[in-house]
């Protein structure tokens, strides 16, 4: 039996606006999930769900196969950790990891192993007699995960407990959580809108829009399967590209050129004739030239933008832009005409009008 099982979950709010829609999912006791989605597309209201902090409107929430629908979020025993890490500014290190045990009336002794242990955990032992305020944002945010953490409790919930800090900082701190999760094992589930946070951090991935799950899945599953345009879009740095046009004679043109699309589509490359396609291929997936197995096509470079490690070239494909992830040094020979190619196995189809997967 899963430990939460999420069931047909719909949050509508007393304005009469739909926030979630028949949200499904189990989680395995020790699981790391990553909801991740644009703003406003139900993270919060999801994860308030879970947290006993905003009624569910219809469907079950169940900790270990029990309905916890009607449970408070001391009963559900979940700690959260929110984007606003409210420290108390007048108290120290150790009194606000101490906080919530003193309230519980711990022992003296008891909380200062508790808060010892935890601040090793966060790297906070120099730190302990120190105010909020001489501290660093990455040293607060610890200081509030390390709130969260000194409970025992089952279930660990994060809301984009990252997003005050600089892109620096944020880097270290999800290496952090990271570990953390490793050796604490609560499940947690973690919401973000950054993509890159979901695939370095999550066991799993639900990719939300606007209040419906799009997919759920490792974040391999959702870099090399994705189920629609949104996720295949949505999850990559730079994004897939697509291209959309009509299937005839089992190839699709844009502008002057074309693809063979009947390799993908096998046996049902006769029903898609007459058809809309969008064709898909992440920029990392080309390769430089016309190369074996592959997909021929020639573009016009428009820009590169050298990033150190790879270089981002511009181009336009048959009036379509798209973007390729290229060797810096490869990218330094390139003309402004060049010739690249697409393996077999790296093209994407979806259908046309419903944007699903073509598998
Ligand atoms: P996310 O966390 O993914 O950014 P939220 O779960 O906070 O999104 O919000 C989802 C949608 O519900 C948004 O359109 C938001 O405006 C709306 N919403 C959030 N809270 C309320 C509320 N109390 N009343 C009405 N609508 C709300
Ligand atoms: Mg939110």
């Amino acid at each position: 039996m899963a430990y939460l099982t999420l069931k047909n979950l719909n949050k509508i709010y007393p304005n009469g606006f739909h926030a979630v829609h028949n949200f499904n999912l189990e989680i395995e006791k020790g699981e790391f999930i990553v909801f991740v989605g644009s703003s406003g597309c139900g993270k919060s209201t999801t994860l308030r769900m879970i947290a006993g902090l905003e009624e569910i409107s219809s469907g079950e929430f169940l900790i270990n196969g029990k309905r916890a629908n009607e449970l408070g979020p001391r009963q559900r025993e979940v700690a959260m950790v929110f984007q606003s890490y409210a420290l108390y500014p007048q108290m120290t290190v150790y009194d606000n990891l101490a906080f919530s045990l003193t309230l519980q009336g711990v022992d003296e002794d008891v909380i200062e192993k508790k808060v010892e242990k935890t601040a090793k955990i966060l790297g906070l032992t120099e730190y302990l007699d120190r105010l909020p305020r001489a501290l660093s944002g990455g040293q607060r945010q610890r200081v509030a995960v390390g709130r969260a953490i000194i409970r025992k409790v089952g279930i660990f919930l994060m809301d984009e407990p990252l997003s005050n800090l600089d892109a620096k900082q944020r880097v270290t701190m999800r290496s952090e959580i990271t570990q953390i999760h490793k050796e604490i094992g609560a499940t947690t589930i973690y919401v973000t809108h950054d993509q890159t946070e979901a695939m370095t951090m999550a066991d799993r991935i639900v990719v939300m829009k606007d209040g419906y799950v799009q997919q759920v899945g490792t974040p391999h599953d959702l870099y090399f399967d994705p189920a629609n345009i949104f996720v295949a879009g949505f999850i990559g740095e730079p994004p897939m590209n697509f291209v959309k046009g009509t299937v005839e004679k089992g190839r699709v043109a844009f502008g002057d050129q074309s693809i063979d699309v009947t390799k993908k589509l096998g046996d049902r490359a006769g029903e898609w004739e007459g058809k809309k396609l969008i064709l898909g291929f992440r920029p990392e997936a080309i390769v430089l030239g016309e190369q074996e197995n592959c997909h021929h096509l020639h573009c016009d470079v428009e820009l590169t933008e050298m990033l150190g490690d790879v270089t981002n070239v511009y181009i336009l494909v048959g009036n379509e832009q798209a973007i390729l992830k290229v060797d810096p040094h490869d990218a330094a020979t390139l003309g402004s005409e060049t010739k690249f190619s697409i393996p077999y196995k790296s093209l994407y189809l979806f259908d046309g009008e419903t944007e699903m997967a073509i598998k």
